[in-house]
């Protein structure tokens, strides 16, 4: 365990970033008329300053520019529109450690990760780059004579976005690239812990779109809470709305959204599970699962929660586990070498010792982890060894979403039971298993009810090329890679005619 910085280290480090990624650190002075928040890093439990927030009133006024802006935005050319993704992938990869400086500083993510971070924002800028010239649709055959029927595709209008902490801005840029692309204004809600690396992120989008003469309020930033997020839930002009966090939170967003007959994209909870074998090649699903189950401190939606592992290696493989999160070395992210940084804030390892507790009360055995460190130092700040936790079955607290470093292991006997454990949660994002056994592979790829299901890596850490989602209770929403743009536009299909004639479908007789 290192020590943690300063609060002038981290003020230093902040400001740093957000000067170079073209916001004016005032921003931290918030304004005393104003709605405000207040920034915090999880790293010393630090307040980083206060923001000014904006009202219902001026909510409804960003949404209304947007609109304005969509309406000269969707008659450019989609390859131009692409410029836009360009000039912004460029500025990203300019500025790359900048904006990965504020979220370390504001979700606690270690530099490599936050910079992994901004690297999935600058591919899918590329990716959508390419798409603007891919925006298709099919033609088919007419039954009638001179007639040509075929699908086009249209921009929505406004989206909304509505982000989560852990991936500040990464998931926004999955939505925003595309939906520029396609044509579409965006109005971003960003978590209200992670308001700076949106200002960041929002001002290089801002430079870009004005270099290559996008209309202005193209892509505004709602600053909040979720009583802000409510308002662009509600309003009609918002066509879509894709909010990605908690199942909770999609519990609310859902039915607001469908009562208005508005679109909605939903990215919600996990709970993953890995499978391991007995044929599996042991080292690497150990590097594999511990990357997924204690990277980032447990707080992504694709960490590992579920070890389902075979019970004739189960002892020997989770005494491997539990060795290697022994050597995991936990503290500020800020400091070389440390791979576990803090939890989001208090409520978060409240919920963490509150599972272990549910977990012990359900039979199951704390092998290593689930204490706090670091808290005389810095009593605000939450840090804690992450868990690994022997369940003698997949109880309540194990289907639940504990959004922490906790891996519940279950044994199995044969793959029919691990599938069946595996798939008996209510949610559905990620999946994965570790074997050499081809016929293993794939009836575990036609079986797990994920959106997300590997072979032989985690279940955490998915490339931008593939559509990123998943079912059940995650929402089942889709974004990024393949063909997620279709949930920005609408299609339309349309019947020309060159016949001269009036003939009907099916053969009907009119007139
Ligand atoms: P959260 O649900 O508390 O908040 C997410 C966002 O929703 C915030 O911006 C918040 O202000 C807003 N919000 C909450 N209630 C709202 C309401 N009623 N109306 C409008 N907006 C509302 O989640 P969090 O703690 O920020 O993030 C962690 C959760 O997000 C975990 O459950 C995690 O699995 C999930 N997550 C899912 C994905 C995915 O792609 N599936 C990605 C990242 C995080």
């Amino acid at each position: 365990m290192t020590a943690l910085p300063t609060d002038q280290t981290i003020t230093d480090l902040l400001t740093s970033g957000l000067s170079a990624c073209g916001v004016d650190t005032s921003v931290l002075e918030g304004s005393a008329a104003s709605a405000s928040l207040s920034a915090r890093s999880p790293i010393t439990g630090q307040n980083l300053g206060t923001i000014a927030a904006d009202t219902a009133q001026t909510a409804s006024d960003k949404i209304a520019a947007a609109q304005t802006a969509f309406e000269t935005w969707r008659d450019v050319p989609a390859p131009v529109r692409g410029q836009l993704a360009q000039r912004w992938g460029q500025l990203l990869g300019e500025h790359k450690e900048d904006l990965a400086k504020i979220i370390t500083v504001e979700a606690g993510k270690t530099p490599s990760e936050a910079a992994g971070e901004v690297q999935e924002m600058i591919d899918v800028c590329e990716f959508a780059l390419g798409q603007s010239r891919q925006l298709w649709g099919k033609t088919m055959p007419s039954e009638r004579p001179g007639h040509r029927l075929m699908e086009t595709w249209h921009p929505l209008g406004v989206v909304g976005v509505i982000s989560a902490f852990n991936f500040p801005v990464a998931v926004y840029s999955w939505n925003t690239a595309l939906a520029l692309v396609a044509g579409d204004a965006v109005v971003w809600k960003p978590s209200e812990n992670a308001v700076l690396a949106a200002l960041g992120a929002q001002s290089l989008l801002a430079r870009a779109a004005a270099e290559v003469g996008a209309p202005e309020n193209l892509a505004p930033v709602l600053i909040g809470g979720r009583d802000i997020g409510d308002v662009m839930v509600r309003d009609e002009r918002v066509a879509l709305v894709s909010a990605t966090g908690s199942v909770r939170m999609g519990r609310e967003v859902g039915p607001v959204v469908a009562e208005r007959f508005g679109k909605i994209l939903l990215e919600l909870g996990g709970n993953n599970a890995a499978i391991v074998a007995p044929s599996a090649d042991i080292d690497l699903a150990l590097r594999g699962v511990v990357f997924a189950a204690a990277g980032t401190a447990g707080q992504r939606c694709t960490t590992l929660r579920r070890l389902i592992v075979h019970e004739s290696i189960a002892d020997e493989f989770v005494d491997k586990v539990v060795a290697a999160y022994k050597t995991l070395s936990i503290g500020s992210p800020t400091e070389d070498g440390v791979l576990v940084g803090p939890l989001i804030n208090s409520a978060s390892y409240d919920g963490m010792q509150a599972a272990l507790k549910q977990a012990e009360a359900e039979g199951g055995e704390v092998l290593c982890g689930g204490g706090r460190v670091l808290a005389d130092e810095r009593p605000d700040a939450h840090y804690v060894e992450p868990a690994v936790v022997r369940m003698p079955s997949q109880t309540a607290v194990v289907k639940d979403e504990t959004f922490a470093p906790i891996l519940y292991v279950i044994t199995y006997s044969d793959l029919d039971e691990a599938l069946k454990i595996h798939n008996d949660v209510p949610q559905g994002l990620s999946s994965a298993i570790f074997t050499a056994e081809l016929a293993e592979s794939e009836k575990f790829l036609s079986r797990s009810d994920c959106g997300i299901a590997n072979v032989n890596i985690g279940t955490s850490g998915a490339e931008i090329g593939g559509a990123f989602g998943g079912e059940k209770e995650t929402g089942g929403g889709r974004e990024s890679g393949s063909d997620s743009w279709k949930a920005y536009m609408r299609p339309a299909t349309n019947t020309i005619n060159y016949s001269g004639e009036l003939p009907l479908a099916q053969g009907v007789e009119f007139l």
